[in-house]
């Protein structure tokens, strides 16, 4: 490379945005649509599995992503747009990754038309353009985005709890986990028809419950039962978290700060609805004493609230 093409390199961050179009839609089930996106540049795109998060960035009220700032500083000149030319950010998990033929999977919940995410799930044509902001495979270092302990995967058990959001993450970190991984994996969803054949390692069970009156509720009894039978696990006071978000119109957060050398009892990742995650956390921390070293509550959406 001469020294010329190496001063006018451009250093590549960690998460780059990516132009793309819609290739493919797939009804995964009856509520949940894969988008399959294309674009030349998707053969740069990181395949790190397990819970990656990536921005979903979608036309606004303009229909399109012309005005879309891709700076370092594009945050905060898209929070400036106009209201009519601001596209549309989400927060979604890349569910594969196929750089041979630059393509990028992402599994969407189709909840109706109330957001401009699901409804873009529910009727988007082969063309129709996104950005995707998400890892770049030539960064050198950690992309950050991912939540899930692979470091803990053989130490210590999984209490893996989603619902259909959070589906597409745990169907990507069972694909992940090593087949010494044990442990309890606990999906909800609204409708038995939205259950999906998921498989995992031997010793990790997948159990899925189908909605009741609140949410989370049939989920918390099929956690207690399996904390109740493996008495020893979760019982540990050690480490710290940081509850990264708890307001009025964001979803809870919560993950661990303390990624020590101590092996702790249980690794739970739990994600969902904000309310029904603070509600297994009360459970977990209040009754159990989950170990604090490793735990990620994340609410991956809010009831009534949009992301943003
Ligand atoms: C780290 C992370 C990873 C995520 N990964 C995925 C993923 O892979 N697939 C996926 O489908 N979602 C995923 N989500 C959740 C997704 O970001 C939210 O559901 C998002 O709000 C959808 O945007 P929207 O435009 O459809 O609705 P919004 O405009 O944000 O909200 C509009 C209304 O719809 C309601 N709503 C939002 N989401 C849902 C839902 N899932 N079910 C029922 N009602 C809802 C809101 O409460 C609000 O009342 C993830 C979230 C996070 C934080």
């Amino acid at each position: 490379m001469s020294t010329m093409s190496v001063a006018v390199q451009q250093a590549v961050r960690p998460f780059e945005m990516f132009r793309v179009a819609v290739k493919t839609t797939t009804r995964v089930s009856p509520h949940l649509v894969r988008v399959t996106f294309t674009g030349l540049e998707l053969s740069e795109f990181a395949d790190n599995g397990y819970d990656q998060r990536i921005k979903l960035i979608l036309p606004g009220t303009d229909g399109t992503l012309e005005d879309m700032p891709t700076g370092d500083t594009w945050f905060t000149e898209w929070r400036q747009l106009d209201s009519a030319k601001r596209p549309v950010i989400r927060t979604y998990t890349v569910r594969a990754v196929r750089q041979a033929d630059a393509e990028v999977d992402i599994d969407m919940v189709d909840h109706g038309d109330s957001g401009p995410a699901s409804a873009f799930a529910g009727s988007a044509l082969p063309g129709d353009e996104a950005i995707l902001y998400g890892p770049h495979a030539a960064y050198d270092g950690p992309h950050g985005g991912l939540e899930f302990r692979k470091d803990l995967e053989e130490q210590t058990d999984q209490l893996i709890v989603g619902d259909e959001s959070a589906g597409p993450a745990v169907a990507s970190i069972l694909e992940g986990l090593s087949e010494r991984a044990r442990g309890l994996v606990c999906l909800e969803v609204g409708s038995a028809d939205d259950v999906l054949d998921l498989r995992g390692p031997d010793g990790v069970r997948i159990t899925w419950c189908v909605r009741g009156d609140e949410r989370g509720q049939h989920q918390r009894a099929v956690v207690r039962e399996w904390l109740d039978s493996h008495p020893a696990v979760g019982r540990d006071e050690g480490g710290e978290t940081t509850v990264l978000a708890d307001g009025q119109d964001s979803a809870y957060w919560e993950v661990t700060t303390d990624r020590g050398d101590d092996v702790p009892p249980l690794s739970a990742w739990i994600a969902g609805e904000s309310s029904a995650v603070k509600s297994m956390r009360r459970m977990l921390v209040g009754e159990y004493d989950v170990p604090k070293s490793a735990v990620a509550f994340m609410g991956y959406w809010r009831e009534g609230h949009s992301e943003c």
